[in-house]
């Protein structure tokens, strides 16, 4: 077993429409592909790919929870729950945070496309409002309380989902 948790996946393809990327996941072979546009939360998957970590938050001054000083949103939402208006894009230049709680995870369910043994960790960033989930790289034992920092999946590596985005030790 690597000391390092790898994915049983490959790169989904992308298309581009009017900004939008679609993602194609040939669930059960090139005549069963599934779709998915990611919509407006286009931002978000492209930054994964380009190695940055891209987060929303509410400048609506006249929102009751955020007034307009909100903390990021991860993962991202286009419009903000609480004031319905859209939500603005800002990059987590310093993407650490610690784990506030994990699980280890054994054996996978069907379709699971990360190689076990893995951790999966939540994970508490400074200015994100919201605990972010993800897997850890790191097969040594943790522990709540350490010190993570985001790693991505880039270029040929990239996935093109949600999989680009984990963590390791800091
Ligand atoms: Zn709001």
């Amino acid at each position: 077993m690597n000391d390092r948790v790898q994915l049983k996946t490959a790169p989904s393809k992308i298309t581009v429409t009017d900004d939008v990327w679609v993602l194609h996941f040939p669930r059960f072979g090139e005549e069963g592909t599934h779709f998915h546009t990611y919509g407006m939360l286009t931002p978000y998957f492209k930054g994964l790919t380009e190695g940055r970590l891209m987060a929303t938050l509410c400048a609506n001054r006249g929102c009751p929870i955020s007034k307009g000083r909100g903390e990021k949103w991860l993962p991202p939402r286009a419009d903000c729950p609480d004031c319905h208006q859209p939500m603005v894009w800002q990059e987590v230049v310093n993407p650490i945070g610690t784990i506030y709680t994990y699980t280890y995870v054994e054996r996978g369910g069907t379709g699971l496309e990360i190689e076990c043994p893995y951790y999966q960790i939540d994970v508490k960033m400074e200015g994100v409002g919201t605990i972010v989930k993800s897997y850890l790289l790191d097969r040594k034992p943790i522990r709540i309380g350490d010190k993570v920092r985001a790693r991505f999946r880039t270029g040929k590596e990239a996935t093109h989902t949600c999989l680009d985005l984990c963590f390791e030790l800091a």
